[in-house]
């Protein structure tokens, strides 16, 4: 006992003497990126936009509180691919728990060009909180290129930089921000992000007392920004999933982990006989130690109870564990759209386990979109996560010419949603596939088994496969009641329950 009130003591003063640093004139940023789920996830021990709502409450009584999120919220996630009301909610959700936790500032991440253009102008319209861009623009119908802007309820564009003044009138924040140009959509135009970021960098010091960067970049473009930007104090950053905190001198990168898992805090204010500005910055854990805020949880509860009741229609039960995994399951779109993954395999296998009259199971990576990785213990709404689109699957005999042009065509899509993911008995050996370790043999039939979606053409780079073109000689569909061929997420659950099992 003795012991454990030394430690508090000790932890105490370590508060104490943070506190104390600051200045009554201190702006408090809380810094977010890449929130795809407004609930907590793992069994409800991390993140969840209630609980970042507490924290938002927490500090405001505090200090002067900034809530900022580095890009990537309107999609991908569970919530935002189901259809209410005949409409796919694309977002909607995410931005009425950001507009009911207290999110003020956001940029644009790589995911906010998922959605269509008239669903991302409504997102924007509902926005609560402001929205900067140094660097992407918008194209309009007729080819015009200007900035992105609300419509609704009022007309404004939104700016190339951001300017956050203390209360005391002590100092002012300039922010500026930079975008991955990694989504590209025909609507958005990428403008070079390191001159853009300079011309609003300057702009921004003018009037500003410091700037700082809201960015969702690569960390290798970070440190590129900070290097070339020196009066950069602090970068924002998200797009990568892992929290990091990497410095250059007096300046530093700080990223917070996807999902509200973690929050990143960021004190500004004036300090010693100079009034320079200093910057504290600390990781804060979205964890079980943090109460959901009331309002929030039930804003929250609510969604989900809608999207979940769509799913049990289908005989999906988010909530039910189907495995444990002692490896993390690599769900990231860096892997995925690039190369073969253990969650590849897995999902791959699945769909041979329930056509087990198929030679080999194909299937599209751009149908993977969880963007994350997976450990633990796995739920089914893990599995809807990583295929929130689901769909049927179908067997297909082909010959196999035609199987050689799909996985050939397969590593030429590499990077995009057409790139492929295989069973694991399918394997190129130099130039050669083999299947069961025997060459594909070109004149000969072969049945597959593969989404329903990558046999209707609409793959981009994949359009030859489609019923009616060559070397598509039968496509089975599957439609009975209770065959889990009707949905790839029931395959994937029925073969990791199989495993779990043994
Ligand atoms: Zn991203």
């Amino acid at each position: 006992m003795k012991q454990f009130f030394c430690i508090l003591s000790i932890c105490l003063f370590i508060q104490h003497t943070a506190f104390a640093q600051t200045s009554p004139d201190t702006i408090c940023i809380l810094q977010l990126n890449d929130v795809y789920e407004i609930g907590p996830l793992n069994q409800g021990k991390s993140g969840g936009m209630a609980r970042v709502a507490t924290l938002v409450k927490q500090h405001g009584s505090r200090y002067q509180t900034f809530v900022v999120l580095a890009g990537d919220f309107v999609s991908p996630s569970v919530i935002g691919t189901t259809k209410m009301d005949g409409q796919r909610v694309n977002g909607l959700h995410m931005v009425d728990i950001m507009n009911k936790t207290g999110v003020n500032l956001v940029t644009f991440g790589n995911h906010e060009f998922d959605i269509p253009e008239n669903d991302l102008q409504q997102r924007i319209n509902e926005s609560d909180f402001a929205w900067v861009s140094s660097d992407v623009l918008h194209k309009n119908s007729n080819g015009v290129v200007l900035p992105f802007y609300k419509t609704k309820p009022d007309s404004a564009i939104i700016p190339t930089f951001f300017r956050l003044s203390s209360v005391h009138k002590q100092f002012t924040i300039g922010i500026i921000t930079a975008t991955i140009q990694s989504n590209r959509q025909p609507w958005v135009v990428y403008a070079d992000h390191l001159q853009s970021i300079k011309k609003a960098f300057k702009l921004a010091s003018k009037q500003s007392d410091i700037v700082v960067g809201l960015t969702h970049l690569s960390l290798a473009e970070d440190e590129t920004l900070l290097r070339k930007l020196k009066g950069l104090r602090l970068v924002m950053g998200g797009h990568e999933h892992q929290q990091n905190y990497v410095t250059a001198g007096r300046r530093a990168i700080a990223k917070a982990d996807a999902n509200a898992k973690t929050v990143y805090r960021h004190l500004v204010f004036r300090s010693g006989k100079k009034g320079r500005i200093k910057i504290i910055s600390e990781l804060i854990n979205v964890d079980t130690t943090v109460l959901p805020d009331p309002v929030v949880a039930d804003a929250v509860k609510e969604w989900e109870n809608k999207a979940y009741a769509a799913f049990r229609a289908i005989g999906l039960e988010p909530d039910a564990v189907v495995y444990h995994t002692k490896e993390q399951l690599d769900g990231t779109e860096a892997s995925v759209r690039y190369k073969q993954t253990n969650l590849g395999n897995l999902i791959a296998q699945s769909m041979l386990a329930a056509s087990p009259q198929a030679d080999a199971a194909v299937f599209n990576s751009g149908s993977i979109r969880i963007d994350d990785m997976i450990e633990g213990v796995v739920t089914q709404l893990d599995i809807i996560r990583t295929l929130p689109f689901g769909g049927k699957l179908c067997e297909v005999d082909v010959s196999g010419d035609l199987l050689l042009q799909l996985l050939n065509t397969g590593i030429v899509l590499k990077g995009q949603g057409g790139y492929l993911q295989l069973s694991t008995n399918l394997s190129l050996s130099g130039t050669a596939w083999l299947l069961n370790g025997t060459a594909i043999d070109s004149s000969k039939t072969y049945k597959i088994v593969s989404p329903e979606f990558l046999f209707s053409g609409a793959e981009k780079g994949l359009e030859f496969l489609k019923e009616g073109k060559p070397g598509v000689k039968l496509l089975k569909r599957f439609d009975g009641v209770g065959d889990v061929r009707t949905d790839i997420r029931l395959a994937v659950v029925k073969y990791l329950a199989g495993l779990e099992g043994k």
